[in-house]
């Protein structure tokens, strides 16, 4: 029989890209790439600013999270990429390994520390990322705050601060897709395909081999399908194709071709809750005395690559211990110095910059279900938020702690006084309060379909448990969300992926 391919992996994003790249690279076969969104040509996708305007555009899938009850009840956007780069080309290039005890603390063979590491230098060979340059001058600031100022990058292993690393290249976003995805397919065989939104996966005699598009086009691959649609598009694609929670799968009028209890669980984020700077010559904003400036950004950024086109709006931050401890950091802050807004509206007027904590190992679970066997539907996405109450203790600390770093850091000129939720914010209830009105995620999605031994959906070697011919290469594979940023800890997934796969395909 003549198959489309040899291998079809699912969603062009940073795992995706990556393990398509390589599992043609190693020369496993014909390997058929599929991406539900359009190609990521668009100017908005390499300017490094543009991802103001990517979030909620028709490049991202514009989810929403149900309901959250650590939140009363409010809803989140879930953003996430649908375009060739996939979130990794709306994200804002925040590179982070994570702590080397992240890794052995998943306890999962193949993925200790000393396991993943070469699998990280190969990533990053090709990524290259660097530490920004020409950042604003709060953000310079930033490198004396946590004492012994290097000017190195932050790390999470221990209380550091100062200006982030990015994957950018020449002031333009460099994602999965320029580093892997286009070079293999000059190089090797591999194929892409645009807006082919996968609707599940078939089996015969329990091996996957076919792909079915929401359109109804099918596709086979004599050797297997990787799902790298990420941490909500896997499971949902999982759960449709007949795998997972049995009596789940039923009420949705779903055939069980294996019963998985856990497929959909163990969704997780980083919860964070922030503050809000407002005054003259501050951060970046929409001002009288800035609007040459924004008038000229482009211009600059045509010729130069530079000025606050060039930043992809979080520039640097850091790592602490919420409780001022001496123990590890157990929270990040994000530092945006731009002024942002904290009322519902997505362009503001004013000065200021904004700096967020968020929880780096949260505790917290929620659960991914459909909603329908429709593939139009969005499934119910429950983060969980706060479910945990350690969860808000370590936030309301470190929002605390946050406060007091940021009155004693050398701001100078550009020092501005905290608008919201505002000083006086002040009690713990308060700011428990403020927690539960005003706090998000990170963005940060994980551990759908955790990878691990037993019940674990998907095993150390990245296959869905109880089938064959099918395995998973994303976010959603992690079995607890790295203590910072997941945009390299999904590459390096996507990396391994190809490593076993390589091995393992028959
Ligand atoms: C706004 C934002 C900012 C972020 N900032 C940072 C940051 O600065 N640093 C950082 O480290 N991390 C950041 N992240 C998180 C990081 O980008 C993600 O963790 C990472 O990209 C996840 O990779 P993935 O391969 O698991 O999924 P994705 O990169 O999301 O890839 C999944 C791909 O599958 C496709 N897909 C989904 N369903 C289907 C289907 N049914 N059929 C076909 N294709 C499908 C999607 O369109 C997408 O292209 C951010 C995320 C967002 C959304």
């Amino acid at each position: 029989m003549t198959t489309d391919a040899d291998f079809i992996v699912v969603g062009a994003g940073s795992a995706g890209c990556i393990a398509a790249a390589e599992l043609a690279r190693r020369g496993c076969g014909r390997v058929l790439l599929l991406e539900a969104g359009p190609s990521d040509g668009h100017p908005l996708v390499k300017i490094p600013f543009g991802l103001a305007w990517l979030m909620g555009s028709k490049r991202d899938w514009r989810f929403k999270s149900a309901p959250q009850k650590g939140l009363g009840g409010r809803q989140l956007n879930v953003h996430r990429g649908r375009m060739l780069g996939g979130s990794g080309a709306i994200n804002s290039m925040v590179w982070f390994r994570g702590r080397r005890d992240d890794f052995d603390g998943w306890n999962v063979p193949g993925w200790a520390w000393r396991d993943v590491e070469p699998a990280f230098e190969a990533v990053e060979e090709k990524l290259q990322p660097k530490q920004m340059t020409g950042v604003h001058p709060l953000v310079e600031a930033l490198s004396g705050l946590l004492g012994g100022n290097t000017n190195a990058a932050p790390t999470p292993e221990y209380e550091t601060a100062g200006a982030f690393r990015f994957n950018m290249r020449n002031g333009r976003r460099w994602s999965a897709a320029d580093a892997f995805m286009r070079p293999a397919q000059d190089a090797h065989d591999l194929k892409v395909r645009t807006g082919s939104e996968v609707d599940r996966i078939e089996f015969a005699d329990g091996r996957a081999n076919r792909v079915v598009l929401i359109d109804g086009t099918k596709l086979t691959a004599s050797k297997g399908v990787i799902l790298s649609a990420g941490s909500i598009g896997s499971p949902a694609i999982l759960m449709r194709s007949g795998v997972g929670p049995a009596a789940h799968l039923q009420e949705m009028g779903i055939s069980v071709t294996h019963a998985s209890d856990e497929v959909g669980e163990n969704l997780h984020d980083h919860p964070a809750a922030g503050l809000h700077y407002v005054g003259p010559e501050s951060g970046y904003g929409l001002t009288l005395s800035q609007l040459p400036a924004w008038m000229l950004a482009p211009f600059r950024y045509l010729f130069t690559r530079k000025g606050r086109f060039a930043s992809p709006t979080v520039e640097g931050g850091a790592f602490f211990n919420a409780r001022g401890e001496a123990g590890e950091p157990d929270v990040q802050c994000h530092f945006i110095p731009f002024m942002m807004d904290w009322k519902g509206s997505r362009f503001t007027t004013g000065s200021g910059y904004f700096a967020d904590v968020c929880v780096c190992r949260p505790k917290s679970r929620g659960r991914l279900r459909l909603t329908s066997a429709d593939p139009n539907v969005s499934p119910d996405i429950d983060l969980g938020l706060f479910n945990d109450p350690d969860d808000v203790e370590t936030l309301l600390a470190g929002l605390k702690r946050l406060r007091a770093l940021m009155s004693t850091a050398a701001f100078g000129k550009h020092r501005a006084p905290e608008a919201f939720p505002g000083p006086e914010v002040s009690s713990d209830e308060a700011l428990r309060q403020h927690i539960k009105n005003h706090g998000a995620t990170a963005y940060h999605p994980v551990g759908t379909l955790r990878m691990g031994d037993g019940t674990a959906p998907v095993t150390p070697r990245l296959s869905v448990a109880g089938v064959s011919g099918l395995w998973v290469a994303d976010a959603s594979v992690m079995p607890a969300v790295t203590s910072a940023n997941t945009n390299a800890p999904s590459m390096m997934i996507g990396y391994r992926a190809a490593e076993f796969i390589s091995e393992d395909a028959g």
